[in-house]
C-alpha cells in the first residue's frame, strides 16, 4: 500500500492549486483536461448542476446570480451567500472547491486523500482560518496544518537553507495586495510582519488599459463603448491579454474587429500598446505596493538593505516594472523563477511532506545561471559610452524563456544597427563574454530615435536564438547561438585543454604522475574554489559568531566566481583564509 499523501492547498481569491511532494519533487496537480490552476468559481446551472472552476467562471459572465466569485473575501463572516436562490454559508462555498481540488488529486494519485495542508492569508484572523479550517472538513479533509502564503513561498526558495535569513514576500496577484517579511530561524518560517491591500491586484493594470482603449475608440470613432456590456466584456479580455504581451515585449498589438456596431457601421479597434505608456499607466499602482513594502519594513524594525531575499508570489508580478522598482528599492534582484501562480502550492505540499516527516529541500527548477543582454549606448562610470551591458534575459530566470526589448537609433538615415550580443553581469560589456554579433543593413531612411526590437529566445538546450526587427519596416536578421549557457566559449575550452595536457605531459593519461598545479590566469579562481570547499567543510565546527562571517565570505567569493570579477576575489579569500587557518590552529 502507497504511503498515505497528504496535500497542499493554496485556496486563492481568484484561483486555487492542489500540489503534492513525492520522492524529493513537488507536483502541481492537473486536473483530467491538464490543467494545473482551478479558477475559484463556483455556480449551478438552471438544470441544477454544480459547476466549479472554469465552467463557473464562464456561467459568472452571463449568470452572475448563480455563480459565487471570490468567496475567501467571506471567509469569517456568518452572513450566508446567495447562489441560484439557495443560501450558503462561506465556509460551503470554499469547501466546494477544496472537494474538486481533493477529488482531482486523487485521480492523479490513484488513492483515497484524507488530509491537507491549506494555505491562508498572513493578515487572516482567528475566525478567518476557523472558517478555512472548517471548509476543509466539511470538504471531508483532515487539516493537519495552515500555514501563511508568504510562509508556504519561503519554504519553495529557502526549505533547508540558511539560518537567520530575513525575506521579503511580495505578492501581487489579481485583485489582492499582499507583503510579508518572514525569517527562517532553526528550519521554521516566522511571518514578522505583513501588510497589504484587498483591493490591489493585476485586475487594475486591466482597467487602466480598458479606459486607455475607450478613450481611442472615442477619439477616433467617437463612439462610447462602456455602454455597451458585450464589446466591454471583448475590451477587457483583450486589455489583459495585452499586459501579459507587455510583460515580454515592448510593443503589444490590440485588434478587435467588428466590436460594435454604431448606426449599420461597423467599428474596429486597431491599436498598438507600449510599454513605455502602459508602465505610466500603471506607476501609481506600483507606487501603493511599495508603500505598503515600506510599512511591512517598519513593522519588521528592518532597513532594506536588511532584507536578503525577496520572493515575487502571483500572476502580476511578472511585470516587470514590478522587478524593477524593487530591485532599485533593494538592491537586488527579486527572485520569481518558480511559477509566482504555483508557488504558495508547492509550499504547501513541502510542509505536507515535512509534517509527515519528510527531509525536504527547495524547490529546483531550470534556470540559467547567466545574464544574457546586448552593448548600447548610454552612461558607463559617468561617461557616455557605447560598450553599456543592457540585460534582456536576467540569470536566474526560469527556462526556456523569451523576452523583448525596444533599442532606438542613434542618428538620422542610420543605415544599419550592430548587435553584440554578452554573456555576463557587468555593466560594461566589455567585461562580459561575448558570444555573438551580426549586422542588420538595409534599414528604412528613419530619423534618429527609431525603434529596433531585439528579442532573444532561450530554450533548455542552451540555444539563444536572437533577432533584431526594424520596427517601421519589418526587416529583420537573426542568428543561432549555440551552448549559451556554457560559461567558456570554445577557444578557451580548447586552450584550457592545451594547459592541462602540457602540465601533465602530452601523452599523460592525466590518471597521475606529472604533479599538476594549477596555471595562468585561472590559478585564483582554483584557489577560491578549493578555499570554498574548505570552508564549507569547517563551517559545522565554528562558533556562531564565525560561521556568520564566513557565510558572508563564501557568499561574496561565489558572487566574484560567477561574475568572473577576479579583482573581487582577493579580500574575501584572504580574510576567509584567515579564519580557516585560526580554526585550524
Ligand atoms: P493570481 O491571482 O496570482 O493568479 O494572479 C492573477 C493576475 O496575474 C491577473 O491579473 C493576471 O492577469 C496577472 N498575470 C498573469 N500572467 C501575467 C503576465 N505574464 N504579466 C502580467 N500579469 C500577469
Amino acid at each position: 500500500m502507497a504511503k498515505e499523501a497528504v496535500i497542499g492547498i493554496d485556496l486563492g481569491t481568484t484561483n486555487s492549486e492542489v500540489a503534492v511532494y513525492q520522492q524529493g519533487r513537488v507536483t502541481v496537480i492537473p486536473d483530467a483536461e491538464g490543467r494545473k490552476i482551478l479558477p475559484s468559481f463556483v455556480g449551478v446551472t438552471a438544470e441544477g448542476t454544480l459547476l466549479v472552476g472554469e465552467e463557473a467562471r464562464n456561467q459568472y459572465i452571463v449568470f452572475p446570480e448563480r455563480t459565487v466569485r471570490s468567496i475567501k473575501r467571506r471567509m469569517g463572516e456568518t452572513e450566508p451567500v446567495s447562489m441560484a436562490g439557495q443560501n450558503y454559508l462561506p465556509q460551503e462555498i470554499s469547501a466546494i472547491i477544496l472537494k474538486r481540488l481533493k477529488a482531482t488529486a486523487e485521480a492523479y494519485l490513484g488513492q483515497p486523500v484524507q488530509k491537507a495542508v491549506i494555505t491562508v492569508p498572513a493578515y487572516f484572523s482567528d475566525a478567518q482560518r476557523q472558517a478555512t479550517r472548517e471548509a476543509g472538513e466539511i470538504a471531508g479533509l483532515d487539516v493537519l496544518r495552515m500555514i501563511n502564503e508568504p510562509t508556504a513561498a519561503a519554504l519553495v526558495y529557502e526549505a533547508g537553507k540558511q539560518e537567520g535569513k530575513k525575506i521579503l514576500v511580495y505578492d501581487l496577484g489579481g485583485g489582492t495586495f499582499d507583503v510579508s517579511v518572514v525569517r527562517i530561524e532553526q528550519g521554521v518560517v516566522e511571518v514578522i510582519s505583513s501588510h497589504g491591500d484587498n483591493h490591489l491586484g493585476g485586475d487594475d493594470f486591466d482597467e487602466k488599459i480598458v479606459e486607455h482603449l475607450l478613450a481611442q475608440l472615442q477619439e477616433s470613432h467617437g463612439v462610447d463603448a462602456a455602454t455597451d456590456p458585450r464589446a466591454l466584456a471583448r475590451l477587457r479580455r483583450a486589455a489583459e491579454a495585452a499586459k501579459r504581451v507587455l510583460s515580454d515585449h515592448p510593443y503589444a498589438r490590440i485588434d478587435e474587429e467588428y466590436l460594435q456596431e454604431v448606426q449599420g457601421k461597423p467599428i474596429h479597434l486597431s491599436v498598438e500598446l507600449s510599454r513605455i505608456d502602459y508602465e505610466e499607466m500603471i506607476t501609481p499602482f506600483i507606487d501603493r505596493t511599495l508603500e505598503a513594502v515600506h510599512i511591512a519594513l517598519r513593522g519588521a524594525q528592518l532597513t532594506t538593505s536588511a532584507v536578503e531575499s525577496i520572493l515575487l508570489v502571483g500572476g502580476a508580478t511578472r511585470t516587470p516594472l514590478v522587478v524593477r522598482r524593487l530591485e532599485e528599492i533593494f538592491g537586488v534582484r527579486p527572485r520569481g523563477e518558480v511559477d509566482p501562480d504555483l508557488c504558495v502550492a508547492m509550499g504547501a505540499a513541502i510542509q505536507a511532506a515535512s509534517v509527515q516527516g519528510e527531509e525536504v529541500s527547495a524547490v529546483l527548477v531550470d534556470i540559467t545561471p547567466y545574464t544574457f543582454g546586448v552593448s548600447a549606448v548610454g552612461q558607463l562610470n559617468g561617461m557616455t559610452s557605447s560598450d553599456l551591458f543592457v540585460p534582456v534575459i536576467h540569470k536566474n530566470s526560469a527556462i526556456p524563456t523569451h523576452k523583448s526589448e525596444v533599442f532606438y537609433t542613434m542618428m538620422e538615415d542610420q543605415p544599419e544597427v550592430e548587435v553584440r550580443i554578452f554573456q555576463g553581469e557587468n555593466k560594461d560589456a566589455r567585461k562580459n563574454r561575448l558570444i555573438g554579433e551580426f549586422m542588420v543593413e538595409g534599414l528604412s531612411r528613419a530619423p534618429a530615435n527609431s525603434p529596433v526590437v531585439l528579442r532573444m529566445d532561450l530554450d533548455a538546450d542552451g540555444l539563444l536564438h536572437v533577432s533584431a526587427t526594424e520596427k517601421k519596416s519589418g526587416l529583420s536578421k537573426r542568428i543561432t547561438i549555440g551552448d549559451a549557457l556554457r560559461h567558456l566559449d570554445a577557444a578557451e575550452m580548447a586552450g584550457a585543454r592545451t594547459r592541462l595536457d602540457h602540465l601533465f605531459g602530452e601523452n599523460d593519461d592525466g590518471a597521475g604522475g606529472a604533479g599538476a598545479r594549477p596555471a595562468g590566469g585561472h590559478q585564483e579562481e582554483v584557489m577560491a574554489r578549493a578555499l570554498l570547499e574548505k570552508a564549507e567543510r569547517m563551517l559545522e565546527q565554528a562558533a556562531e559568531a564565525d560561521q556568520e562571517e564566513m557565510i558572508n565570505l563564501i557568499e561574496d567569493i561565489r558572487q566574484a566566481l560567477t561574475d568572473g570579477d577576479q579583482d573581487a576575489l582577493a579580500e574575501p579569500c584572504e580574510a576567509l583564509s584567515e579564519i580557516l587557518f585560526y580554526l585550524e590552529t
